[in-house]
């Protein structure tokens, strides 16, 4: 089954204590997108600028990302910058430009509304269920957000989140929306606040997740060399969507999200070991899978005759 992700696509500049990279692809539906391609089918919705690359268009049609729900419009395309600090997990966002952003309304191919699984990646709430009310009747609904909805349209996110089935957040974003210090008890009460499951992401510290009667958690997988951790949280997202759509016969249940968590993390890991989507490019289902196998062989605990 195919997913329909909307969200950002953006031109990025990113500087870390060692490297600064202009203008690379970025934007949480991109990173999303192509997460999700390695296991189903994507349609993807956004709006980029006359300035975005035509070789982008390329790369998603290679992934089997339809992009006949990208706009794109008269103007610039939204730029983002952000600075890491030298343990490349405190970030400072340098700028943000709107650009086409500001005066964006998605409208949905015709095709691309009778999609069964949809991931509302990072982007202002009323944009989402805007892309919401022109489905029909999809069977499961996951959705990410950020800080600065959560501070600024919250009554806009909180509408949402009776028609959303998962919903990801990272640690302090959870802690922000119920005024929990307990990680616990902030998954606890966002669930009670609509999403049937709830996904806490702690960066290099794994993630947490949030059923009905079930709870589970995981680490990150270990890695040696991190060049740049943007986007980490949007390829999870997309790597949690894209199994849940692509791989578990269109049922999901706390056992296949599970499952669904771990790709997810599998396929962050990939993603920060290059700046942007560098290293997406060149990923294959094979090196996923051996991570896969690695991940599980670390998180053993009962020592196997
Ligand atoms: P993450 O590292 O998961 O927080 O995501 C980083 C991505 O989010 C970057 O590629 C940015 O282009 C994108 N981004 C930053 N700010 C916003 C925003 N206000 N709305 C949508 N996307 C954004």
């Amino acid at each position: 089954m195919s997913l329909l992700i909307v969200g950002s696509i953006a031109l990025d500049t990113v500087k870390t204590p060692v490297e600064e990279h202009t203008d690379q692809l970025g934007g949480s539906a991109s990173y999303a997108a192509v997460g999700a391609s390695f296991f189903s089918p994507v349609k993807l919705v956004g709006v980029v600028g006359d300035d975005f690359p035509e070789t982008e268009f390329d790369f998603w049609k290679g992934r089997n990302i339809d992009a006949s729900g990208v706009q794109r419009v008269k103007g610039k395309t939204f730029r983002w910058s952000g600075e890491y600090a030298w343990d490349l997990n405190t970030r400072e966002t340098r700028s943000v430009a709107l650009n086409v952003f500001e005066n964006f309304q998605p409208a949905l191919p015709e095709n691309f509304r009778e999609t069964e699984f949809v991931l509302l990646a990072n982007i202002a709430p009323a944009l989402q269920t805007h892309v919401l009310n022109q489905m029909h009747r999809p069977r499961f609904v996951a959705a990410d957000t950020m800080d600065l909805w959560i501070e600024t349209t919250r009554k806009d996110l909180d509408a949402l989140l009776s028609r959303v089935d998962l919903l990801i957040l990272n640690d302090s974003e959870v802690r922000q929306m119920t005024g929990e210090t307990s990680l616990i008890r902030a998954g606890r009460a966002i669930r009670r606040m609509g999403p049937n499951y709830v996904a806490v992401k702690k960066g290099e510290h794994g993630a947490l997740l949030f059923g009905p009667d079930e709870f589970f958690s995981c680490g990150a997988y270990p890695l040696e060399d991190i060049h740049d951790p943007t986007g980490a949280g949007d390829t999870f997202a997309g790597g949690v969507a894209g199994y849940l759509a692509g791989k578990c016969g269109g049922a999901v249940d706390f056992q296949s999200l599970r499952k669904a968590l771990i790709y997810g993390s599998v396929l962050a890991s990939f993603n920060v070991e290059a700046f942007s989507l560098e290293r997406m490019r060149s990923l294959t289902n094979e090196q996923i899978e051996d991570r896969y196998q690695m991940f599980k062989l670390m998180s053993e605990f009962e020592v196997l005759p």
